[in-house]
């Protein structure tokens, strides 16, 4: 089986309030990265905050962005796209998160639409998907991803796997202090490997990190990662934390 590096990854969501908390709580987290630290990390910022952010953490964290625009330029007020952030050295963002697919209405062909322009722009992208409560509890949760990944993921070509990250998220996990057990996200993520499979091949679907996001936690980190198909985790609230994600960092491995 390809070994493949954890990567801790955290969402600051519309949070913190300044720029000068934000660098505040990037030097913590930054000060938890060691080189006994078992995982790659990113941290996934509001745009105002990336420069200064990146310059704070230097080369132990990535810092991307928590969304783009697709496209390049024109008529489209308050869009950032891929090649804004290139210019500002930020190559890695999220796509497909349930915030914007719920609230900012995007579709999952506006998520291709971002995860094809990340790429041909030779960014990273971290692609979200996961069900809603009433799909999971119709059994749903196998459809709900592979139509989610199919369509992010639609025309993407093998050769850019390598610039891919999953993240499955429950919705109903998302900010609810719900984590789903190791059990069960086990089982998903699982599944999503065999139809990353069937859509690329075994060779990328072993080489392709999937990480579990929703309600992760100092406490719950240990027995999520130590599954053999969790890669690491998406965190949100608990990101905002500096000790708690270090210790979700420094997670036993
Ligand atoms: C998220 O924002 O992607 C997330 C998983 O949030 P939380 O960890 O707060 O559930």
């Amino acid at each position: 089986m390809y070994a493949r590096k954890a990567f801790i990854t955290g969402n600051w969501k519309l949070n913190p309030q300044t720029k000068d908390e934000a660098i505040e709580l990037a030097t913590g987290i930054a000060s938890a990265v060691t080189d006994d630290s078992p995982c790659d990390v990113a941290l996934f910022v509001p745009f105002p905050y990336i420069e200064s952010v990146q310059e704070t953490v230097g080369d132990k964290v990535i810092i991307g962005a928590e969304a783009t625009t697709p496209q390049i330029n024109g008529a489209f007020t308050g869009g950032v796209s891929p090649v804004m952030l290139k210019s500002i050295g930020c190559t890695w963002a999220l796509a497909g998160h349930s915030e914007r697919r719920v609230i900012f209405k995007e579709s999952d062909e506006e998520i291709n639409e971002q995860c094809k322009m990340l790429i041909e722009h030779d960014m990273n992208v971290v692609l979200c998907i996961g069900e809603t409560l009433e799909e999971f509890e119709k059994e749903l949760v196998g459809a709900v991803c592979e139509i989610q990944l199919k369509k992010g993921l639609a025309g993407i070509d093998k050769k850019d796997l390598d610039k891919v990250t999953i993240a499955y998220e429950p919705v109903w996990a998302i900010g609810t202090g719900k984590v789903a057990t190791p059990e069960i996200a086990q089982s998903v993520h699982e599944t999503i490997r065999g139809i990353l499979k069937g859509m690329y091949g075994e060779k990328i679907a072993d080489s392709t990190r999937i990480l579990y996001g929703g309600s992760v936690s100092p406490e719950s980190v240990d027995g999520l990662v130590a599954k053999p198909d969790i890669d690491g985790a998406l965190v949100g609230g608990a990101s905002l934390n500096a000790e708690g994600f270090g210790r979700i960092i420094n997670h036993e491995s």
